[in-house]
């Protein structure tokens, strides 16, 4: 169809062919096909009004999905993968014993409340106001009760009715170079005495701190003199528990001559 555009050949060209494509001759035939060929996707391009726009929201919607992944990683990694490989070193970490009653067997008797009935005392710092001491006491009310509730009819925590006639001494410190302890009175009497320090700095609330400290030190006063080598227990060295673990409870049911049997 397209005529022979070799200008060498024009002599040889069918004029009434050419007629069909250009008036002004051979030379502009190629300008004309290819300005079909290049200029076409410029045409659209420049024509759509949707061009101008296209390109820079589509950058728009790059950036947000790029910052929301970004924003999704960093919250991921700050907050639900410490937590998850957390809670599988736990469950890979935990224990096989169902009690740790052979780290705190010393091999000589067995030091503990030979009483049922356990008379407690408070102490506070001096100018302690009196209207916040139900702040003291309320955590470590639930701490007693929960090592109360493990022994069954064992033992029994009830307020001394005077100072000095108690079984067990409790005092709430502000200097204390430990977050808590647990001694021996000196005596005949199994008579200890727990100390927890108030100005703990920490991460729970202050509530929830004390009674941590108060579930561990109170586990030594009920006679678990050692410590457990779990974390998931009350009575692990660095306490972090709330309330004692089913293992600790046990150990604790054992040093009464309970039977282990705990749900
Ligand atoms: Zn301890």
């Amino acid at each position: 169809m397209n005529p022979d555009r070799d200008n060498n050949n024009k002599d040889h060209w069918d004029i009434s062919e050419w007629d069909l494509y250009s008036e002004s001759g051979p030379d502009d035939f190629d300008e004309v096909v290819d300005r079909q060929n290049i200029d076409e996707p410029d045409l659209e391009l420049i024509e759509n009004p949707d061009d101008e726009i296209r390109p820079r929201s589509i950058w728009a919607k790059r950036v947000i999905r790029f910052t929301a992944s970004l924003v999704l990683i960093v919250f991921m990694v700050a907050f639900i993968l410490p937590s998850a490989i957390n809670a599988v070193w736990s469950f890979a970490s935990r224990p096989d014993e169902p009690d740790y009653y052979s780290l705190i067997d010393i091999g000589g008797p067995v030091l503990r409340f030979d009483r049922k009935e356990i008379r407690y005392s408070i102490v506070v710092p001096e100018n302690f106001p009196d209207t916040a001491l139900g702040s003291l006491e309320a955590p470590l009310l639930r701490a007693l009760d929960n090592w109360d509730d493990s022994l069954g009819d064992r033992i029994n925590f009830v307020p001394a009715p005077a100072t000095g006639a108690d079984d067990l001494l409790i005092h709430f410190v502000t200097e204390l170079r430990s977050a808590g302890l647990a001694t021996l009175r000196p005596g005949n009497r199994y008579r200890p005495e727990i100390y927890i320090r108030l100005n703990v700095s920490s991460q729970f609330p202050r509530s929830s701190m004390l009674e941590t400290i108060a579930c561990h030190e109170l586990g030594h006063a009920l006679g678990i003199w050692g410590h457990s080598d779990y974390k998931g227990d009350c009575m692990y060295p660095i306490a972090s528990r709330r309330t004692p673990s089913a293992r600790d409870i046990r150990t604790m049911r054992l040093i009464y001559g309970l039977d282990g049997d705990v749900r």
